[in-house]
């Protein structure tokens, strides 16, 4: 059983329930995760207030110089970090070390806080009065991730909250416990101070018991749509501030001119990197004119031979799902698509037989938004083909689904791209790139049913969320 972290103490939580952790690969029990509940929770934001007292006042250049120790340890254990990964969430290895760089970057960035948590001044705002803004942490904040970036979203969370001062609860997924747990051992090796970064384990009872606490400050939140918006209104309700980041549904426009070369191993990797289950993945490719003619053939062989595996297997392309069941809902998806009328191009059920929670690339064609496969997210290595006639008809397929997290579009058209840019309505925008994911010091900015909120994580939007603002005005 792995255990909470509580102020100094690593303590093995005393809860009837657990759940297993596995390894999807095999489909192999390889640890329980316990589920705690309220008085845990509790424990650990006692914890957090009581360090902040003193956390809040350590001098700026010392939680830079932790954080900057935190960043050493975490490259000197970018392998153990990525191997964890793969063993407990199931990506490729090569999957694995691209999220653990994402998430040290975002390391990186807090390091720049002498430069980001500087206020304002202006003096003589009216004769003889000054006025200076200064930046204040909030308090006691709370981080609940998704089980699909074990390492990389925890980090989106709690390096730009400590370094602005707060003090921080973790709820890490508990279908991926593993990597958080990793991440806060290190973080007590690189010497910040106990109390600083709590974790809690377990599931909706703790996510619960957080959201309504009434010494949490902030709630930074990642996952699925629904569970977004129950977030966002039960924190809100209680006074917190709220980011809440939610599921997607991206659409990748590939226009006639748009060469193939290009857009077939961009499409494959957009919809079957990390076996489908990305809050970026392409999950509908829109075919614009005669774009279909070239793309179909070569894109339904190049998926049928991608190679599905373990993902420590040097070679494997596309790694298990999260679980059985979830792996059994995604190829649910491929009947209902077929039911609603989509044609089935390529079939990935034949892996549901080998052990482990196997699904491989799958591909619909003539879906079309009005059918619940072409409008919902499946979050697996399904992919949906529709068509459209022309730009404007395929920007408005996107624009036609509830959530706005991401979409791209393949073209030789500056003019195309930058309507495109200006018309689609998700946040995060690519052009000729299969994941238009922003970098550490850029908000991930979601839309739409995409996000609950007003600031995003990272970026400025993350020292802006992790901060309050007090303005002085003085006349001597
Ligand atoms: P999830 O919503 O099931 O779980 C996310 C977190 O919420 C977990 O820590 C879980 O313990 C908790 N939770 C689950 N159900 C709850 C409930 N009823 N009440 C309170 N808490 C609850 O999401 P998941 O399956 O772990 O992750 C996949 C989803 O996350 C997908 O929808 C994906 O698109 C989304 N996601 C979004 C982004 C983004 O940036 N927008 C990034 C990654 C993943």
């Amino acid at each position: 059983m792995i255990s909470n972290l509580i102020g100094s103490q690593w303590r093995s939580p005393d809860v009837e329930g657990s759940l297993p952790i596995y390894n999807p690969a095999t489909g192999e029990v390889i640890g329980q995760v316990p589920m705690s509940g309220a008085k845990e929770v509790d424990e650990a934001v006692k914890a957090a207030a009581a360090a902040y007292q003193s956390w809040s006042h350590t001098a700026l250049m010392e939680r830079v110089r932790l954080m900057f120790r935190y960043k050493a340890l975490l490259e000197e254990h970018f392998e153990d970090l990525a191997s964890i990964i793969t063993r407990h969430h199931g990506k490729t290895l090569e999957e694995s070390r691209g999220e653990v760089r994402r998430g040290i970057e975002v390391v990186d960035f807090a390091c720049g806080a002498p430069t980001l948590l500087q206020g304002r001044t202006m003096r003589d705002v009216s004769a003889g009065v000054d006025q200076d803004l200064y930046r204040y942490p909030v308090g006691v904040c709370a981080g609940i991730p998704p089980f699909n970036f074990p390492v990389m979203i925890p980090l989106w969370m709690f390096p730009l909250a400590v370094v602005a001062g707060n003090t921080f609860v973790l709820k890490p997924s508990e279908r991926t416990p593993l990597g958080a747990t990793r991440l806060a051992e290190i973080f007590v090796e690189a010497g910040f101070p106990e109390g600083v970064l709590n974790v809690v384990h377990g599931g909706s009872e703790a996510v619960n018991a957080l959201l309504v606490h009434p010494d949490i400050n902030a709630i930074s939140f990642v996952g699925s749509a629904l569970v977004a918006r129950h977030v966002y209104k039960t924190a809100a309700e209680h006074g917190k501030r709220v980011q809440a980041l939610g599921g997607a549904k991206n659409h990748i426009v590939v226009m006639p001119d748009a060469d193939p070369e290009i857009t077939v191993p961009a499409i494959l990797n957009s919809a079957f990197g990390n076996a489908g289950e990305r809050c970026l993945a392409g999950s509908v490719a829109v075919a614009v004119g005669r774009a279909a003619e070239g793309l179909l053939g070569p894109l339904a062989e190049a998926a049928a031979k991608m190679v599905v595996g373990p993902g420590d297997q040097p070679g494997v392309q596309v790694g298990p799902l999260i679980r059985a069941d979830h792996r059994d809902r995604v190829a649910g998806w491929v009947d209902k698509g077929v039911a609603e009328g989509a044609e089935l191009l390529v079939d990935g059920r034949g892996q549901i037989s080998r052990q482990g929670f196997f699904l491989g690339p799958t591909i619909l064609d003539n879906v079309t938004s009005d059918m619940a496969v072409g409008r919902e997210e499946i979050f697996g290595p399904v992919l949906s083909i529709a068509r459209a006639a022309t730009l404007d008809e395929a920007i408005g397929q996107a624009n036609r689904m509830a959530l706005g997290n991401m979409a791209t579009i393949f073209t030789q058209s500056g003019k195309a791209a930058r309507e495109f840019r200006e018309r689609v309505e998700a946040g995060m925008t690519g052009i000729n790139v299969p994941i238009a994911q922003p970098f550490a010091f850029f908000p991930f900015s979601g839309w739409k049913g995409s996000f609950y909120g007003d600031l995003h994580v990272h970026g400025t939007d993350g020292i802006e969320f992790f901060t309050r603002k007090k303005v002085v005005v003085t006349r001597w």
